[in-house]
């Protein structure tokens, strides 16, 4: 039996902490919105067995970039294993094969989306045993994004991402994504935001609350000018200032038409939201591919159905 699954990118167009909780995961308040640059999975699996005895005797991974580890320390290979553990179900061998096209350690949950597509991929093939909320409650174990990767569309996240509600997608527009340089280390990104906010106590941070309703009432209204003048990362404070390409790709991006432009997650990817059909986003994308930075044209997914 075999399956190939989208698996798209996400991006952040608010990004808050609101504090630590006493285990110290950071609580966060953000809205997130599926986009269309994506890779894909392809799942196979044969001899598939439904009873406890569980597991794939055998689960091998390819992937068409080098420098995604092929092996068990792969999300997507962990979600095999934990979608496996959470059904009692199994098979003799399971292949995955990823083609991968995200940026991976960028802030657009490519690790992330990767599991979520094996977890409903393989919730498919086996004939639905979980219902959407006990999948995220198998992808929260592998990463704060992984629910929200299950969904999709457009999602309010709080908690450490496990809070969600469905809210209206961004109004029509095209999106360019980039992303040079090294990766950025989401752990380390936060040791300096702890740093740089009183490790979140409620006395050295206030959280920008009334930022999100704007941002939110934009949305409700299909505003995309409003939208773009309240999107917010609080990771830009720390990251920016030790990225000069990724604040590069901004001020080209913005010089470009773009209406805002912002970096996504934990960085160091940057999207610039653009009105469509000016031609200001094939602008942005020629001058970013001259300047030898991948740059990728896509624009928001509705819902995953879509
Ligand atoms: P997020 O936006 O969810 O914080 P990210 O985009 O910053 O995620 P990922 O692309 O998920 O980061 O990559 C983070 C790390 O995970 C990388 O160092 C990568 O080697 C590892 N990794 C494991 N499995 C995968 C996968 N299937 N795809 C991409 N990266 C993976």
């Amino acid at each position: 039996m075999r399956i190939t699954i989208t698996a798209p990118a996400k991006i952040n167009l608010f990004l808050d902490v609101t504090g630590r909780r006493p285990d110290g995961y950071h609580t966060i308040a953000g809205v997130m919105q599926t986009i269309s640059l994506c890779d894909t999975v392809t799942l196979e699996i044969t001899e598939p067995v439904d009873h406890a005895s569980a597991g794939a005797e055998s689960i091998t991974l390819t992937c068409t970039s080098p420098d995604i580890p092929a092996d068990g320390r792969n999300l997507a290979w962990r979600a095999a294993e934990a979608f496996f553990a959470a059904t009692g179900r199994g098979c003799k061998s399971l292949s995955i094969h990823i083609e991968k096209h995200i940026p991976a350690a960028a802030g657009m949950a490519g690790g992330s989306t990767n599991a979520a597509a094996v977890l409903t991929g393989l919730n498919h093939l086996y004939g639905n045993p979980l219902t959407t909320e006990a999948l995220c409650e198998v992808g929260l174990k592998l990463g704060a994004d992984v629910p929200f990767c299950i969904k999709g569309g457009a999602q309010i996240t709080e908690g450490v991402g496990e809070i969600m509600t469905s809210i209206t997608p961004m109004p029509p527009c095209e999106l360019v994504v980039a992303c040079g340089g090294e990766g950025v280390s989401t752990p380390a990104a936060y040791k300096a935001l702890d740093a740089l906010c009183g490790n979140f106590d409620p006395a050295a941070y206030t959280p920008h609350a009334e930022e999100l309703s704007t941002l939110l009432s934009a949305l409700r209204q299909g505003d995309l000018t409003a939208l773009c003048e309240s999107t917010f990362n609080l990771f830009e404070t720390v990251v920016l200032p030790e990225r000069p390409v990724a604040r590069g790709i901004k001020e080209t991006l913005l010089a470009s038409g773009a209406i805002t432009a912002m970096m996504s997650g934990s960085g160091p990817s940057v999207f610039g939201v653009f009105p469509k059909g000016d031609g200001s986003a094939q602008k942005a994308l020629a001058a970013l591919t001259e300047r030898g930075i991948p740059a990728w044209g896509c624009e928001p997914v509705e819902n995953l159905g879509s």
